[in-house]
């Protein structure tokens, strides 16, 4: 199978074409049409399956044609490390688009944060606790988000993240489209998705 046989779009197809990957790996071929579909995803995978690009190709390819001017996609990680790393695997993949990316974490002044959040940004992918502070600053507004992203779900509840969690989670619209990533299912996680996840969410691993 072939990363042009998953239904993405030409601009992501040739942004993926630049990376040099030539063929799709496993939880990219079953994640990628399953989120151009529309259907929450629970995917079961560790780091260096290529789970970025699985729900990074298809939401860019989505959101393409379809930016609202305001943040349309938050995407949560456990750590700053990640934050950076998500983000730029995301820009290559957006390369041929007008979307735009902001990495958002603690330890970085937060005021820079909030005027790059002023100029436009379709997707925001930071740590709970910076992007929790920028919700209440009133910078980051989720009433009308397409989707959002728990990345490393096992490891953000590890470190303690859960109340910022959920009320992140609260923030967003209810017909939005979320995925969770996670390397291990403890019952936290399960809670997690029955609570906050469609009654159809697919599960992938
Ligand atoms: P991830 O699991 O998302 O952290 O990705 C692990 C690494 O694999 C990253 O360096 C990606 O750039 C790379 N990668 C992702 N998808 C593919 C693919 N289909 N073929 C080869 N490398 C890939």
């Amino acid at each position: 199978i072939k990363f042009s046989d998953l239904g993405l779009n030409e601009k992501v197809l040739k942004a993926i074409d630049d990376m040099g990957f030539e063929e799709p790996s496993k939880i990219q071929e079953e994640v990628i049409p399953v989120v151009l579909k529309g259907f929450d995803v629970i995917g079961q995978a560790q780091t260096g399956t290529g789970k970025t690009l699985a729900f990074g190709a298809p939401i860019i390819s989505k959101l393409d044609n379809s930016r609202q001017g305001k943040i349309d996609t938050i995407i949560l990680t456990p750590t700053r490390e990640l934050a950076i790393q998500v983000n730029d695997e995301l820009n290559r993949i957006a390369k041929y688009t007008k979307i735009k990316l902001l990495p958002v974490y603690g330890g970085q002044p937060i005021e820079r944060q909030i005027n790059a959040l002023k100029r436009g940004i379709d997707i925001v992918v930071g740590t709970p606790g910076r992007v929790l502070d920028l919700i209440r600053r009133n910078v980051i507004d989720l009433a009308d988000i397409k989707f959002l992203i728990l990345d490393e779900a096992d490891e953000m509840l590890d470190m303690g993240f859960i109340d910022d969690i959920e009320e992140i989670i609260r923030n967003c619209n209810k017909d939005r489209q979320t995925m969770l990533f996670s390397a291990t299912m403890p019952d936290e996680i399960r809670k997690l998705s029955k609570k906050y996840m469609a009654e159809d969410t697919k599960y992938i691993s």
